[in-house]
């Protein structure tokens, strides 16, 4: 079966998030198609054992236990050696920063609890921006990016800001992120978004999934008037 089969079939039904179809095409091309097949199956057990692990968790519960899991299996790989992310490298808070709904509630939990402050103007700097828009400039820094550029929600940030890495030197992600830096994938903690994405929605398909800016989604929240009282 060729590379054009294989796609077909898989659209028949099963949603596979980008960064995993980049994986499976890359072991398809150097494999053959057992190679591609075994891999797949071994993405569908692995999501599915860790859906299992994860269905019983309330929402909040199930977003902390995701970000856990992603920053076990990143500590873990032996493959991200190569890694050149570190504290106060700050190029890749000033891109387009995606996060999921309910990563959204949990974060607000979060600075409501430790006290963050949220300063709704610099969310509304954000508003009407692309993913384009944030390529090649750094002019459009995180609301969570300290003076020092550190993440003033380190712990509690987005599953998008924990699996984006590089091998490249940090000062190229201030040129194009798109086309210049080497991206560093570790493929269990992706199978574990995957599985978080899943459990939230009930699917992989995006169209389906609710997030977007991590400024859009804040901002909603923050603006949102409280349920009035009976
Ligand atoms: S992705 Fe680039 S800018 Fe971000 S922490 Fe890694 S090296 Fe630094
Ligand atoms: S939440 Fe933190 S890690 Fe993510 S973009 Fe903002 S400052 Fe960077």
């Amino acid at each position: 079966m060729g590379r054009k089969s294989r796609e077909k079939k898989r659209k028949k039904g099963i949603f596979i998030p980008q960064t995993i179809a980049g994986w499976l095409r890359n072991i398809g091309s150097m494999g053959g198609d057992l190679a591609f097949n075994e891999a797949l199956s071994f993405y569908l057990d692995t999501k599915g054992d860790i859906i299992r692990q994860m269905r019983c968790f309330s929402p909040d519960e199930l977003v902390w236990q995701t970000w856990m899991n992603i920053d076990k299996f990143i500590s873990e790989d032996v493959q991200l050696k190569e890694k050149k992310c570190g504290k106060g490298c700050f190029h890749c808070c000033c891109m387009y920063a995606h996060v999921f709904d309910t990563e959204a509630d949990t974060i607000m939990k979060y600075c409501l609890e430790k006290g963050i402050e949220i300063d709704p103007e610099a969310l509304k700097s954000h508003i009407g921006k692309t993913e384009e828009d944030y390529i090649g400039s750094c002019n459009n820094r995180c609301v969570f990016l300290a003076d020092d550029n550190s993440c003033r929600i380190y712990e509690a940030r987005p599953g998008k800001c924990r699996l984006h890495m590089v091998a490249t030197e940090p000062k190229m992600c201030a040129l194009d992120e798109s086309r210049t830096v080497g991206k560093l994938i570790c493929i269990n903690a992706e199978f574990v978004m995957a599985a978080f994405v899943e459990l939230s929605y009930g699917t992989l398909d995006s169209s389906k999934q609710a997030g977007g800016n991590l400024a859009d989604m804040l901002l909603a929240r923050l603006t949102s008037k409280p349920p009035k009282a009976f």
